[in-house]
């Protein structure tokens, strides 16, 4: 692919976000801020246009993409919504929760979105950047998160830019997110049976109070997306877990009363921690060739945070943390 010259624009500026949905119909990439983390987005009915995405990110062809609406009505045309799932959808959303549920047949979403599943995920997101070009363009969005594959996701426009520059048309910059991670992903079958696939923000503990029903934690024995079992977000330097102190030549990740060399929340507040967490990694690649990472409580929006800081230790061998780096890779990127 010839490189482009990649403009970045601000979420306020109207003729640009009416450039932005010009690009899209056209079948080609605009990334975008959510309030998770930015997005890389394409027309969903184009195949053409979502496979651009797997292609500039590297992404792996059986690794399904979350297809974001603009609201309950456009999601219903797109996927069988239970009442469960309905329910779920007017609690949170617009919000951080994205459920797979069973495609309509016949349906106008590329078969590529789901990876050729029979199920699509689908959000509803809170932000002004990525609602307007839904909007705009009138069209489901399909949309990973906007970083080469393999690399921790992009929190801010600049992000994006370190990653992807050249191979976009445009980034509209919407400022550091709010969340800083991946939405937290559920499934919903034909049995109205819930199930974590993703952790994120909006807890399983919220989902069950919702949904008064149980959240079935997913295992490697219910792997629904070929996704799911791959490790990412791999920084280039080795990362240590459960750290309360840094070693020689590491760089310390710290977290409450661990200070470390950045601090996620010195107040131990884990939303705060959450949204700071793909900038402090970034940072750490950059200072060190190994990180040290505090130990996070594995509470609340803590365990989502543990799941993401355990794939980017995954793939290396030599840590001192007791955790099992395998277990519940979710397959993010
Ligand atoms: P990302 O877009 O990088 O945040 O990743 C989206 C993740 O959502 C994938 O890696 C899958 O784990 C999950 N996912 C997307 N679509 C489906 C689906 N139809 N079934 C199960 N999981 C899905
Ligand atoms: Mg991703």
């Amino acid at each position: 692919m010839t490189d482009m010259i990649t403009q970045v624009v601000s979420c306020d500026d109207s003729p640009a976000i009416a450039r932005a949905t010009a690009i899209l119909r056209s079948g080609n990439l605009v990334a975008a801020a959510t309030e998770t983390v930015y997005g890389l987005a394409a027309d969903a009915t184009n195949d053409e246009a979502v496979k651009k995405i797997y292609q500039v990110k590297g992404r792996p062809s059986n690794n399904p993409l979350i297809c974001h609406v603009l609201d309950i009505s456009m999601a219903e045309s797109l996927v069988e919504v239970s009442e469960t799932a309905k329910l779920l959808m007017e609690k949170f959303w617009p919000g951080p929760l994205t459920l797979v549920l069973p495609q309509r047949t016949p349906t106008q979403i590329a078969p590529t979105v789901s990876a050729g599943l029979s199920t699509l995920a689908v959000r509803c997101p809170n932000h002004p950047a990525m609602r307007s070009l839904i909007k705009g363009s009138g069209l489901p969005l399909a949309a990973p998160s906007a970083n080469p594959s393999g690399k921790i996701s992009p929190t801010t426009a600049e992000h994006v830019r370190s990653g992807l520059d050249g191979k976009i048309e445009m980034i509209i910059d919407g400022g550091a997110t709010d969340l800083g991670i991946e939405s937290t992903i559920i499934s919903i079958d034909q049995n109205d049976v819930i199930r974590l696939l993703r952790p994120g923000t909006i807890t399983s503990d919220e989902i069950a109070d919702a949904s008064n029903k149980d959240i079935l934690d997913n295992n490697s024995n219910h792997i629904t997306a070929p996704g799911q079992l791959e490790s990412h977000y791999a920084p280039d330097a080795l990362i240590r877990l459960n750290a309360k102190t840094a070693l020689a030549g590491e760089y310390h990740i710290g977290f409450g009363e661990v200070k470390g060399n950045f601090n996620l929340s010195e107040t131990g507040d884990l939303s705060e921690a959450a949204k700071k967490l793909f900038t402090a990694i970034g940072k750490a690649d950059q200072s060190a060739d190994k990180i040290a990472i505090a130990p996070i409580p594995l509470t609340g929006i803590g365990l989502a945070i543990n799941d993401r800081i355990k794939r980017a230790a995954a793939p290396r061998p030599q840590t001192d943390t007791d955790t099992d780096h395998h277990l519940n890779s979710n397959g993010n990127e």
